[in-house]
């Protein structure tokens, strides 16, 4: 997802990214207008596209607030042209399945939508009160505070779709999760979101609009599907099945220069420092870089990080990671009745989960199939 997306900023200290599938939308745009004015004024296009991308932030920004306001805070927000998609802190602790949170969430989207389209129409009731509203074009660039009010309500009708990922997608995941497991749920609600895609894309012989719109719904679905592969590996995968058996350890004793020596001779970026038996801390093989650099040799015991987090080998990598983040580590060691028995570093986990993702879908696209 952030290979297709290009950052754009943060809004209450959210981060804002911008998938490439806009300029698609750019394209489509400036194309049917040509067709129907055979000139396009590039400051009213310009104006037109605005107003589409304020709708669709201010949507996400509706979910992103209210997800935070009840316990789920938001990471980021995906810009798509049909709504985007705000993704939760999934680094964050797990919070409890919520129904009725999950569905207050999905509706504030269009509920934004549907208040900007309420009160632009009354605005412009007052305004001009001779303007037929309901006169075909809806959404042009010759008509902007008309395209104001009709791309809210399409945006907030059409989020409702129960096409997952779309909200009302969201809501019926809500609906099956009171009955069925969260994962269950989710892939219930995205091949009733597929289902929903192919339609659009088979209404697109009749108008190219409903293909665009089907093709998006395509790419969200994907997307989620991923995001699901990846949160089951997360739940599901213990440490003991990815954690690294054969490492190098450094002892408080060793000189930094001797410490870089041995981190030459292995891909390891983090180290465990064991004093006898025991672990007493861990240090990276950039913060040995740095110190030589800085003040000239000295001991490694010096340099180590002394806070850290032990897990068993039994915990989940969601657990892990949870731990990584909330820390600030690269590594963290796994012990079994105080023995060090394996060590976990951010690079090994985003590397298994990666492969883990791979082989779960291969294996899932072989049963389907
Ligand atoms: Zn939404």
């Amino acid at each position: 997802m952030r290979t297709w997306s290009i950052p754009a900023g943060r809004i209450f200290g959210i981060e804002i990214r911008i998938h490439v599938s806009f300029a698609i939308l750019l394209l489509f745009i400036g194309l049917t207008e040509q067709i129907a004015h055979n000139t396009v004024s590039p400051w009213r296009g310009t104006a037109l596209l605005a107003i589409v991308f304020g709708s669709v932030v201010l949507h996400e920004l509706g979910h992103a607030l209210v997800g935070r306001q009840s316990g789920v805070p938001p990471r980021a927000i995906v810009l798509l042209p049909i709504g985007g998609v705000t993704i939760f802190d999934e680094a964050q602790p797990e919070v409890p399945a919520n129904w009725k949170r999950d569905v207050r969430i999905a509706v504030a989207g269009p509920v934004v939508n549907f208040l900007i389209a309420g009160l632009s129409a009354l605005f412009l009731h007052i305004a001009a009160p001779n303007d037929r509203l309901w006169a075909d074009p809806y959404v042009t660039s010759a008509n902007l505070a008309h395209s104001l009010v009709w791309a809210n309500l399409w945006l907030g009708f059409f989020n409702l779709l129960p096409a997952f990922p779309m909200d009302g997608g969201r809501v019926l995941r809500a609906i099956f999760s009171r009955t069925m497991e969260p994962a269950a749920a989710t892939r219930r609600a995205i091949s009733i979101g597929r289902g929903f895609a192919l339609v659009f894309l088979l209404a697109g012989w009749w108008n190219a609009w409903l293909a665009v719109v089907g093709f998006f719904l395509f790419v969200a679905a994907q997307m989620e599907d991923r995001s699901a592969v990846f949160r089951s590996v997360l739940e599901t995968v213990r440490l003991e099945d990815i954690m690294l058996t054969d490492f190098a350890t450094l002892s408080p004793a060793d000189t930094l220069e001797d410490a870089l020596e041995k981190a030459v001779h292995c891909l390891q970026d983090d180290f465990p420092v064991i004093r006898g038996a025991d672990m007493v801390g861990v240090v990276s093989k950039q913060k040995i870089l740095q110190t030589l650099r800085r003040e000239g040799n000295g001991y490694v015991q010096a340099v180590m990080n002394r806070i850290f987090d032990v897990a068993q080998k039994s915990e989940t990598l969601s657990s892990a990671f949870r731990k990584l983040s909330a820390r600030n580590l690269s590594i963290i060691p796994v012990v079994e009745n105080q023995q060090l028995i394996g060590i976990v570093t951010l690079q090994n986990l985003m590397h298994s989960m990666a492969l883990l993702a791979e082989t779960r879908k291969l294996r899932k696209a072989a049963l389907e199939s």
